[in-house]
């Protein structure tokens, strides 16, 4: 370390922001609390893990990881383009979807620009804008857990560069109908891009699932729809996600700004299977569904206040500031993470494990 680090060295807009609130490494559980985590129930990934198609699939590409991947990530992009009813040019693979979203703010984000987002929110919408000198707008949840739709509507006014949300909600969990979702649309300004996160799209009930891409399109909205292979695809130690746009010269524009060998060797053998293996992917969704349900239930009884959930996750009321639960929870081996933004510090949320783990999360409540 130099004796004297120069105060004016790290940029304002990023020494002011917080520093990433990541979930507690399994080795770091057990050194801090003396217990074996039992179920580790924070960071939203599958406990039924990926296909095992996609494990053969990087087992059988290790070998070859002396050399780059492809950069331009060719026969992922023709895939998703082939499902999501579009051309390879109007696609793009990242880092996780992370690093997307950081692609997108270091496009188009300029000092003192505008964003809006809702609360409560995936830290990356606002910090990954403010780190450009954005301002952002968090437009909170209705009491009854149903998508701020007025409140969007009257931020737009302003013409904000991007509108970013997800949907479902990480942390809520409810999914925004078509109908919303047009409503909200119809309120942008023209210049306004829509960012449309879909991390835990595979989630939504079949009847509520609609194309958003194709509604952007049709809309003529500018838009960007986010999608990951971390949480039902359970890929996420090897970071990939994809960003599906509305227009070309946004994923020109992102293919500049992102990492160019963002997305490693492992991570492309890994997904390409991961899409094909539709069987694994459909027992994921129906135990965590079913899961979600049963564990919604279970702290509705117990008298916790649940927001409605469409994704693995159900984010809970725990009546007092959410981390004095969630220590106590720690020391019996249970690992769920408290909301730590405002107004919503008294709300926890866990993801949804195997059958056990739900129990044995249960169980220590
Ligand atoms: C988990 C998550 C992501 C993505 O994660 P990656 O692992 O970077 O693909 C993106 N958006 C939301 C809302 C998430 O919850």
């Amino acid at each position: 370390m130099s004796a004297s680090f120069p105060t004016d060295l790290i940029r304002k807009d990023v020494a002011d922001l917080p520093t990433y609130n990541a979930g507690l490494a399994l080795d770091q559980f057990k050194a801090k609390y003396g217990v074996d985590c039992l179920a580790k129930l924070d960071s939203n990934e599958s406990p039924l893990g990926p296909s095992p198609r996609a494990v053969q699939a990087m087992q059988k590409a290790a070998a070859g990881v002396w050399r780059y991947p492809d950069a331009g990530n060719a026969g992922l992009r023709a895939k998703i383009a082939e499902q999501a009813n579009t051309t390879s040019e109007n696609v793009i693979f990242g880092n996780g979807s992370e690093d997307l979203i950081g692609a997108l703010f270091r496009a188009t984000i300029r000092p003192n620009d505008h964003v809006v987002t809702i609360c409560p929110s995936f830290g990356l919408h606002e910090f990954g804008a403010m780190m450009f000198g954005a301002t952002v707008t968090k437009v909170p949840f209705n009491a009854d857990w149903s998508f701020p739709v007025a409140g969007l509507c009257d931020a737009l006014k302003s013409k904000p560069r991007v509108l970013i949300f997800s949907s479902p909600s990480n942390p809520a969990g409810p999914a925004i109908s078509e109908q919303e979702f047009r409503t909200i649309l119809a309120a942008a300004d023209p210049a306004t891009l829509v960012c449309f996160d879909e991390a835990y799209v595979e989630f939504i009930a079949p009847d509520q699932q609609f194309d958003a891409l194709a509604i952007l399109a049709e809309t003529g909205h500018p838009g960007l729809i986010l999608r990951t292979f971390s949480k039902a695809f359970g890929l996420a130690g090897v970071r990939v996600g994809y960003g599906v746009a509305t227009d070309t010269q946004l994923i020109t524009a992102m293919m500049k700004t992102r990492n160019p060998f963002g997305v490693n060797a492992l991570a492309v053998a890994a997904a390409s299977e991961a899409i094909d293996d539709t069987a694994h992917l459909a027992r994921v969704v129906a135990q965590a569904t079913s899961e979600r349900d049963r564990v919604a239930a279970a702290l509705s009884a117990k008298g916790f206040v649940c927001a409605p959930s469409q994704a693995n996750f159900v984010f809970f009321d725990t009546g007092a500031p959410a981390s004095v639960l969630v220590e106590k929870l720690r020391t019996k081996g249970v690992l769920i993470k408290a909301w730590q933004e405002a107004p919503y510090e008294n709300w926890a949320r866990v993801t949804i494990g195997s059958p056990d783990e739900n129990d044995i999360f249960l169980n220590a409540l």
